[in-house]
């Protein structure tokens, strides 16, 4: 599969998509529809700015129509519920609710996290740097938004206060303190800062 010059791309290519497919594949369980378990996997994940139907639109890339028909489904099965958002009351928040956490338990595509997990902590790292950069060149390429979490984000900022010997988390985009477990959570409005090797891919000039 490889050689001196290294693996071919399209070989790479090629494995990304087949294991796209492996998972979009496991996706009829549990009752759900694949596009079901994708709204579910990324409402449990994204911040409190991002669970919303358009967010999950752009994330799904789909029409906004489409996922607003896969949401109301999930809130007809009882897995999603809407709540008046607080920053903007004229917005709906979309929130997994008990029992969709108890059926993400059992979320099929679980099975391609053990695999990750059975890689070295090096391929690991060298597989999510070459898999960030990949989606940071298809991103620019194909125009559409990146999604990431805060610790790569430019618009975080991070003031270490020496008396409460505590770290503060505040987001420049949206104004706002974060805590410190939604530094982990995906974000529409991420934009990738210097250290994040999406942005890298981004900023290089594709070729034309
Ligand atoms: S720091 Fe970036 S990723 Fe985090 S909430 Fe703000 S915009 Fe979103």
């Amino acid at each position: 599969m490889s050689n001196a010059s290294g693996v071919n791309p399209r070989t790479i290519a090629e494995l990304v998509v087949q294991l796209g497919r492996i998972i979009h594949g496991s996706g009829y369980s549990g009752g759900l529809a694949p596009a079901q378990w994708s709204a579910l996997r990324y409402l449990s994940r994204a911040n409190r700015f991002s669970r919303t139907v358009s967010a999950f639109a752009e994330f799904h890339s789909t029409t906004r129509g489409t996922a607003s028909q896969t949401v109301k489904g999930l809130v007809g099965l009882g897995y999603l519920s809407r709540n008046r958002s607080p920053r903007d009351g004229r917005s709906a928040r979309l929130d997994v609710t008990d029992d969709a956490r108890a059926l993400l338990a059992r979320d099929p595509s679980e099975d391609l996290v053990r695999a990750a997990g059975t890689l070295s902590a090096t391929a690991r790292n060298h597989l999510a740097t070459g898999l960030e950069r990949l989606l940071g060149y298809l991103a620019q390429r194909s125009g559409k938004r990146m999604f990431g979490v805060c610790t790569f984000c430019t618009h975080l900022e991070e003031e270490r206060c020496q008396r409460e010997e505590m770290t503060r988390f505040e987001c420049t985009f949206f104004g706002e303190l974060l805590e410190e477990a939604e530094l982990e959570q995906i974000c529409i409005n991420f934009q990738p800062s210097e250290k994040s090797a999406m942005r890298r891919a981004y900023d290089r000039k594709s070729p034309s």
